[in-house]
């Protein structure tokens, strides 16, 4: 039921506005982004009103989206829009990139927009301008000399369409490769792994809507309201209507402890304390504390057997492997007592609904698939999945991932998810009218890892940053210096493009999507198919991705260029209609606000699930053991103020954390004889880095860092086996730096 009127009891403070509170400053980031993007207002303007947010895969449409009225605005979408707007770098600036190697990404990021065409080869100081023609004919002519699975493409997540998605992968297949992988690898590739074995389909089962009257909303390693800010607004309603909102996390975060949300008079005003309560658990303790739960509702009888028994199968096995696991074990895996696995498994048990979301803390590990599996047998064994007000929703951090998967651009999947195997490549073959190879590709961790080894010959990036995402910055820059072909299709200058060449180095300039020539769409966490139209040109040469992507392939195999062709967007999203059939509508959007959500609002309704046999799989699932050597800990990397690996800010706003800041439990701080502020080393088995100790609620024995700065620490081979995303965690030592070696460091 729908509370009217203000709720002081989830105030936060009387003071207004948050004063005095660590919290973001909505009114002063809009103030800094009218500043920022004052040479170009009305496209500014333009791309709010009418784009899709290149930001989080929460979805718009202009400034609105599906889900409540009112306006759809965030920060990150503030911080976003200069990459839109910006004016062409200065390309005297490259001819010699010893001084450009000396600037951070920010500061790279800050020199505008990639202009024109240019290369480097081995041995010049800096790049060149040259042609379209030149570059495009240079990169198909390596192409066409090399073999393809020397060759391999990779497409990021900055705002990137279904369209350019599509047609990457596409173009990679009439290569001959299928080395061609997303943004999604690092994120949320075991979710859409898990979720396709266990239910049959890759992605949310509900929609956001769902959250809003559910009864419990239950977050597990995710901090939406730092990721995807304008849940807030969500959650503000959803605990309107009587939702309880239940967090899982070695972390307290601040966000979705409490939260000031612009948008909503009263929580602007006096603040909104949106979790119900916090289960703190360690670091990888995820399966062992689902496990706990669900043992509970075994023993207890408090599970759906009428679920179970008409949609699902194997629930014996996970009852037999329970059986096995003990209470000292579980909660010694966990970091939680008993007492609070029986505390969520009643909160579940009298819930008649629930919608379980989730983030990188549950898939960056090396049992990242497993972590996934275990929210979904919780899900089942309640019969929490195929109807409103239910769901589980691996909430996408990207506004490109969940589409990029979809349109097959992925190592492992062809497009519409479907397997790679001679029957698929076959039937892809007779659609596209060139043979497909049917042979598994290289996935993106994968690529490093054969770059490393000198065994790729080509390496095209569409965006991103290795340097950044990958762990272990000094063997990603070894590996990107080896393919004799480097190419670096890009919006602006990132630190990867300034990594000595092998032989040849060629930057491409692209558009954003608000300057894709036909507008473009992309697919949200919730399934949702969005264009965005076509705001204003690129500036200089810069020229839609997709475009780019096909010249080469036609320059590439100019005997067969008419296979590949796609004369607009509109050809595109026909046959995306036509390939992909939960697509189907694709095709007739043409306008800001046109929208088709695949699958409708809840997938697999009714029980009725994506498998084979048409029911949802349990997994029996061991919880994995972490030992932890006396002074170690576990750190886990996390986001501050940023963009996937664009830094915004040098402070947190949620939590007031630096860059180089650690968080710690204090009472794990004064074991080690640390106080805030001290200056540590933290010491993994590949690397070092210098932290300054700052005070957090975090589970005793957990530490955290800023990512990518913590990537130094984290070994590259650390993966997970089943989905190819790296853990982001080490076990570290903490050693306090001593006043006389600071001294000598000044
Ligand atoms: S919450 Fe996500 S989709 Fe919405 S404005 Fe912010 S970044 Fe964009």
């Amino acid at each position: 039921m729908k509370r009217r009127g203000w709720n002081p009891a989830t105030w936060v403070s009387l003071v207004p506005n948050g004063l005095g509170h660590v919290k973001p400053n909505h009114y002063w980031e809009i103030v800094r982004t009218i500043w920022e993007n004052r040479d170009n207002l009305g496209k500014a303007w333009r791309i709010l009103h009418e784009g899709v947010c290149d930001g989080c895969a929460l979805g718009t449409a202009g400034l609105r989206d599906f889900t409540m009225k009112g306006v759809h605005l965030c920060t990150v979408r503030l911080n976003l829009l200069r990459l839109n707007t910006m004016p062409p770098l200065d390309i005297h600036r490259l001819h010699d990139v010893a001084d450009l190697q000396r600037l951070n990404g920010r500061e790279l990021r800050a020199l505008g927009r990639l202009p024109y065409p240019m290369l480097r080869r081995r041995g010049e100081a800096g790049f060149r301008r040259i042609s379209w023609d030149d570059a495009l004919n240079e990169i198909a002519a390596r192409l066409r000399n090399t073999d393809p699975h020397r060759m391999a493409f990779y497409l990021t997540s900055r705002g990137i369409t279904n369209e350019t998605y599509y047609v990457a992968q596409k173009v990679a297949r009439f290569l001959g490769t299928n080395n061609v992988d997303n943004a999604a690898r690092l994120c949320h590739a075991p979710s859409t792994t898990a979720m396709k074995q266990a239910l049959g389909v890759a992605a949310s089962t509900c929609s956001y809507r769902d959250w809003i009257g559910t009864d419990l909303l239950i977050f597990i390693g995710s901090d939406a309201p730092n990721n995807q800010p304008v849940t807030t607004k969500y959650l503000y309603y959803a605990k309107q209507h009587g939702t309880r909102i239940l967090v899982i996390n070695p972390y307290r975060e601040p966000g979705l402890e409490r939260y000031w949300v612009p948008s909503v008079f009263e929580s602007a005003l006096f603040g909104t304390r949106l979790a119900d309560r916090f289960f703190q658990i360690h670091t990888g303790g995820d399966i062992a504390f689902l496990n706990g739960t669900l043992k509970h509702l075994i023993e207890r009888n408090w599970l759906d057997w009428d679920f179970i028994s008409a949609h699902t199968r194997d629930f014996e096995r996970v009852q037999v492997a329970l059986a096995q696991q003990s209470w000292d074990d579980l909660e010694r895996a966990s970091g939680a007592t008993r007492g609070e696995m029986l505390a969520f498994a009643e909160a579940l048990a009298q819930a008649k609904s629930a919608v379980f979301v989730w983030s990188m803390g549950i898939t960056q590990h090396e049992y990242g698939v497993e972590n996934v599996k275990a929210i979904l047998n919780l899900a089942l064994a309640r019969g929490f999945i195929g109807r409103e007000y239910c769901g589980v929703m691996p909430i996408r951090g990207h506004s490109g991932v969940q589409g990029g998967g979809e349109m097959g651009c992925t190592a492992t999947t062809f497009p519409g998810g479907k397997p790679i195997t001679p029957d698929t490549a076959h039937w892809l073959g007779e659609q596209w009218g060139f043979a497909v190879p049917a042979w598994k590709g290289l996935s993106c961790g994968d690529m490093l890892d054969v770059a490393y080894n000198g065994e790729l010959d080509v390496f095209y990036a569409v965006g991103g940053n290795f340097l950044d995402t990958m762990p272990d910055p000094a063997y990603i820059r070894t590996a990107l210096a080896r393919p004799a072909l480097r190419v670096h299709q890009d919006i602006v200058l990132t630190t990867q493009m300034l990594v000595e060449p092998a032989d040849t180095v060629i930057l491409l300039p692209a558009a954003t999507r608000y300057e894709q020539r036909d507008g473009g769409t992309e697919t949200s966490t919730e399934r949702e198919i969005i264009f965005s139209p076509y705001i204003a040109p690129p500036p200089a040469e810069a020229r839609s991705e997709w475009e780019i992507l096909l010249s080469v392939a036609e320059r590439t195999k100019p005997e067969q260029a008419h296979l590949i062709h796609f004369a607009d967007g509109q050809q595109i999203r026909n046959e995306i209609a036509r390939i992909v059939p939960e697509y189907n509508g694709i095709q007739h959007l043409h306008q800001t606000g046109d929208h088709i959500q695949w699958g409708g609002r809840i997938l697999c309704r009714d029980g009725r699930f994506g498998t084979p046999d048409g029911k949802a799989v349990f997994t029996p699932l061991k919880p994995p053991v972490t030992t932890l050597p006396p002074a170690m800990f576990v750190l886990k990397t996390r986001r501050g103020k940023q963009f996937n690996s664009l830094i915004h800010d040098e402070r947190d706003p949620l939590n007031g954390a630096l860059r180089d800041d650690v968080l710690i439990n204090p009472v794990d701080a004064a074991t080690l004889g640390v106080r805030e502020g001290d200056w540590v080393i933290l010491r993994s088995a590949v690397g070092e880095m210098r932290a300054r100790i700052k005070f957090a609620p975090l589970k005793s024995g957990n530490i955290q860092v800023h990512w990518p700065e913590g990537n130094v620490l984290i070994d590259a081979h650390q993966r997970d086996p089943g989905a190819g995303v790296p853990s982001y965690k080490a076990l570290v030592s903490i050693h306090p730096i001593t006043e006389a070696v600071l001294q000598e460091q000044r």
